[in-house]
């Protein structure tokens, strides 16, 4: 969708659900924010936070649908919109249209997991739901280099991690040479006259062993 179709009002949004996506970021998560609106007024903020909240159901946009709903006490939002920096999944595009979210806008699309268009278009089953609208492409590509830039890093950061755990396997492997010698013991010479043929003794005695 063309970006013509979004007001100054949705941009400012969206720019808000940036900054949510940096405080993902901050903390080491995939950065994704998003932002509820009604009638205009911020009502709710969310960022993605599944591995620090040990929740996988915790999106950016499942975080703030929650905030809303606590904070309107209604399951259903059905005055609100909602600004989320990366295509929603699944489970959070049926969450929304649980909530009978009036609109979502999305700014990066998300060919792996995007629910609404890139890998199916939950929001356009006519099955499912006819009262949220959805948009994409708003600010695509300042939410899209967040991302890209997030992973990069952590590629570098993964890269440079092994690159220790070589070095220091390396400096475990000391050249031969500057080993010490290893201690071979004092071997002893046994005087054949002194050896004692098993086959001859009678007893454990003939040994010198007391019985
Ligand atoms: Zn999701």
């Amino acid at each position: 969708m063309s970006e013509s179709l979004f007001t100054p009002a949705d941009e400012r949004a969206m720019r808000l659900a940036l900054d949510q996506a940096l405080n993902a970021a901050l903390i080491g998560e995939v950065p994704v924010g998003a932002v509820i609106l009604r009638d205009g007024q911020l009502i709710a903020t969310g960022y993605n936070r599944p591995i620090t909240t040990h929740d996988p159901s915790a999106h950016a946009e499942m975080v703030a649908l929650r905030h809303a709903a606590e904070l309107l006490e209604n399951y259903r939002l059905p005055d609100c919109e909602l600004f989320v920096t990366l295509e929603p999944c699944a489970m959070c595009a049926m969450a929304l249209m649980h909530a009978r979210l009036k609109r979502v806008v999305f700014g990066a699309w998300d060919p792996k997991t995007g629910s609404a268009g890139s890998v199916i278009d939950l929001f356009a089953q006519p099955q499912l739901n006819h009262h949220t609208a959805v948009q994409g492409g708003l600010l695509a590509e300042p939410c899209g280099d967040l991302l890209r830039e997030f992973f990069a890093r952590r590629r570098a950061e993964q890269k440079a991690q092994r690159q220790r755990e070589r070095e220091a396997l390396a400096g475990l492997q000391v050249p031969a040479a500057e080993l010490p010698a290893i201690p071979a013991g004092e071997a002893l010479e046994l005087d054949a006259a002194q050896l004692v043929d098993l086959n001859d003794l009678t007893s454990f005695s003939d040994l010198g062993f007391k019985p």
